[in-house]
């Protein structure tokens, strides 16, 4: 069957940094035996940053490392990454925090802006890849991103003074908007916060267990977290937090309610990918006026992730219907939708929406599409192929049929 539906809006993805990383080796559609023969085939005299690394699929130890050419390998997660024992020089002379402290996972996790920055510093970002980047989403039926974590002023410059910035709306770390004057603070959607890890890194603060290792990581502690909401309430901009476990999320809401209490005003407060909320939570972050940022991309954990999720937190993830049917969230307002560029594009989310693992993440077209929302800066129409017997969508075209009216 096919279907049209607008050209989207896709709430969560980090452009910039996957447009610095358009230069990189890609490594995520590789099986891992391929993957390790990509690897030994690289230069050995300069360093190569290689992005979509799946250590589940390729574990690599140090005798490994020890063997590879000089590498940066990022994970398909965004959260973690390895350095080969040749790369390291490398690593050192661009960003030597990041190199002393590689295999720190809690402080990684704490820093995850400074490392997207020093990522892009190794790869380099400019307006043009940015731009390529942005318009190679529209055949996937994407005309418009939030950027989740600039990561450093130049790509915040980039992002917000270019031809193509009313199609990207900015999100920045806590220490860059310190950094930034009030006519670029101006152009921001808010302050992004991450609050503890990801499934992937086995890292996300859930309660457990886990299926063998896993630690719940948390960047800050409650008191730290309050005092930083504070100082964001006082500048009146919009805030969003990572938090995946259900441990996080609770601590979103316990120290956003401290924050008002205390007097802080947000312009809006967003909880991103939320994946394990249960429906206490998602009431108080409804009375709370919070959006929910959610990524239908990720119910396909329930799948992959059998290796360290157990059954339980597999049949909870993205409970959808329990958000929309029981709680009474909407697609559109206070329920929103975006990929983390995991993959890029809406045939994937469309995919799990339509046919998920489990009945209690199930979407309809209509709420997925509600979710993401129009394009901005651009406007379009994208032709869907559903394949029920297959249980599979996949985009059979796309076009632009007008640039939006401007943002004033
Ligand atoms: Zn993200």
């Amino acid at each position: 069957m096919q279907t049209t539906i607008p050209l989207l809006h896709d709430n969560h993805n980090h452009v910039a940094l996957y447009a610095a990383f358009s230069a990189c080796v890609d490594i995520s559609k590789a099986s891992a035996a391929e993957a390790l023969a990509i690897l030994r085939a690289l230069p050995r005299e300069r360093l190569t940053v290689v992005r979509g690394w799946k250590s589940f699929e390729l574990p690599l130890d140090a005798s490994a490392l020890r063997e590879l050419p000089p590498i940066l390998l990022i994970n398909f997660s965004l959260h973690g990454f390895v350095v080969s024992d040749e790369g390291i020089p490398f690593v050192e002379r661009v960003v030597p925090e990041v190199a002393l402290r590689r295999n720190d996972q809690a402080w990684c996790e704490a820093n995850v802006p400074a490392i997207f920055a020093a990522y892009c510093g190794l790869t380099g970002i400019d307006e043009r890849r940015l731009r390529a980047y942005i318009d190679a989403l529209v055949p996937l039926g994407i005309g418009s991103s939030d950027e989740m974590t600039v990561p450093t002023k130049e790509a915040v410059d980039i992002c917000t003074s270019s031809t193509f910035s009313d199609r990207i709306r900015p999100w920045v770390s806590p220490a860059l908007y310190e950094e930034l004057d009030t006519p670029r603070r101006a152009r921001l959607s808010g302050i992004k916060l991450y609050l503890d890890g990801a499934v992937g890194a086995r890292s996300a603060a859930i309660a457990g267990p886990w299926i063998g290792a896993g630690k719940a990581m948390f960047t800050y502690s409650d008191a730290e977290l309050v005092t930083i909401l504070e100082r964001i309430g006082a500048y009146g901009t919009g805030v969003s937090m990572h938090a995946i476990g259900e441990l996080a999320i609770e601590q979103a809401l316990a120290c956003v309610t401290e924050a008002v209490r205390r007097g802080a005003r947000f312009d809006a407060v967003r909880l991103e990918h939320v994946q394990f909320i249960d429906k206490a939570q998602a009431s108080r972050a409804r009375d709370l006026g919070a959006t929910l940022s959610m990524q239908p991309n990720f119910s396909s954990d329930s799948k992959d992730y059998v290796d360290r999720l157990s059954g339980e937190y597999l049949r909870r993830n993205n409970p959808f219907r329990m958000l929309i049917d029981e709680v009474g969230y909407a697609p559109g307002a206070d329920l929103i939708f975006g990929s983390d560029g995991m993959p890029d594009g809406i045939a994937y989310a469309a995919t799990e929406s339509l046919f998920p693992a489990y009945p209690s993440q199930r979407l309809s077209l209509e709420e997925l599409v509600a979710g993401y929302g129009p394009a901005r800066g651009v406007a379009g129409a994208v032709t869907l192929d559903v394949d029920e017997r297959a249980g599979r969508v996949t985009v059979a075209g796309s076009a632009i049929t007008a640039p939006a009216p401007r943002r004033l």
